[in-house]
């Protein structure tokens, strides 16, 4: 069996060209979607997803505020730009680009952002929402890869999702939206004893670990469909996922690319919770 890639680009580039004629629609009505973006110090991948939020903005139309301040900033000085944002009504979404500075408690600042603007969908009110199976924003990486799975037409209902990870961004929210999908739902994580045993079970495989070739043809099961979230970068200076691609291609009936899979739905994602959140400012039902 050869496996079916999935493109994530292709999949972010037909959700834009939707999502571009929403703005132009919100916009008739007088309303522009806005997202502001805080980057602490100069982290240089932090700067390199920042300005890929950017270009998502621009290339939609979304109105963007990108606010880049030194790593000296206090938390306190960083809590009263989030007040002020919050206050803001030009800004529908507000994000704060992750990890902080030590000196500042990324708990405290994700419960400053207003639920209502969350649009990374971190804050604990999003994720008891989306525990409970209510609306809430949805964090980007997980509900892009439902999105995928979904545009795909591939059954979630009643399958096997095995998810590799167990991170509160990633590997435990992605498993919660497969079970609000009613798959059955297994995690897995660096103290699970016998991987292969239970990823071979998986009709749905979902890897976030962040470790490249973690996950080879001995652990996906025939036909299985295979996600690949993570991101590494070789000494080569060549990025490539947890999963040894060219082993998934043999296996698996699809697989995501690293890159051009997961990673451009996350942006899409964050861009369409920002509309989303416009939308229901203005009181406009999805
Ligand atoms: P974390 O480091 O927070 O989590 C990694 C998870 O992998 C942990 O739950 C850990 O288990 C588990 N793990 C580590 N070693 C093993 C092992 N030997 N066996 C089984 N599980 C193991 O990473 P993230 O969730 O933040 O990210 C995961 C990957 O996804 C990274 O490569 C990251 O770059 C990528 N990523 C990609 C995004 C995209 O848009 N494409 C977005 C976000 C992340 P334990 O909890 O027990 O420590």
């Amino acid at each position: 069996m050869t496996a079916k890639i999935i493109s994530g680009k292709e999949i972010a580039t037909r959700l834009r060209e939707e999502m571009k004629l929403e703005v132009e629609k919100l916009k008739s009505q007088g309303v522009t979607p806005g997202l502001a973006v805080i980057l602490v110090g100069d982290d240089p991948a932090s700067h390199s997803y920042v300005k890929g939020k950017k270009k998502g903005c621009e290339e939609v139309g979304i109105y963007n505020r990108s606010i880049e301040v030194p790593a000296t900033l206090t938390e306190e000085e960083l809590l009263g730009m989030i007040d002020e944002l919050n206050n803001d009504d030009s800004i529908h979404g507000i994000l704060v680009q992750l990890p902080l500075p030590n000196h500042i408690e990324e708990k405290k600042v994700i419960e400053r952002i207003s639920p209502e603007k969350d649009v990374d969908g971190f804050h604990p009110i999003n994720v008891g929402r989306m525990m409970t199976g209510q609306k809430a924003f949805l964090p980007c990486t997980p509900f892009g890869i439902l999105k995928m799975v979904q545009l795909q037409n591939i059954d979630i209902e009643g399958k096997h999702v095995v998810v590799v990870g167990r991170s509160n961004i990633v590997g435990k929210p992605v498993g919660q939206l497969f079970l609000n999908e009613n798959a059955t739902v297994t995690y897995c994580h660096s103290r699970t004893k016998d991987l292969k045993e239970i990823t071979t079970q998986a009709d749905i495989l979902i890897v976030a670990v962040g470790r490249a070739n973690f996950i080879g043809k001995d652990h996906i099961k025939e036909g299985a469909v295979v996600i690949d979230v993570g991101v590494n970068r070789l000494e080569t200076g060549k990025l490539c996922g947890d999963v040894i691609f060219d082993e998934g291609l043999e296996v698996a009936s699809y697989i995501t690319p690293v890159p051009g899979g997961v990673g451009p739905l996350t942006i899409t994602m964050l861009l369409y919770n920002t509309i989303e959140s416009a939308k229901q400012k203005i009181g406009v039902r999805s």
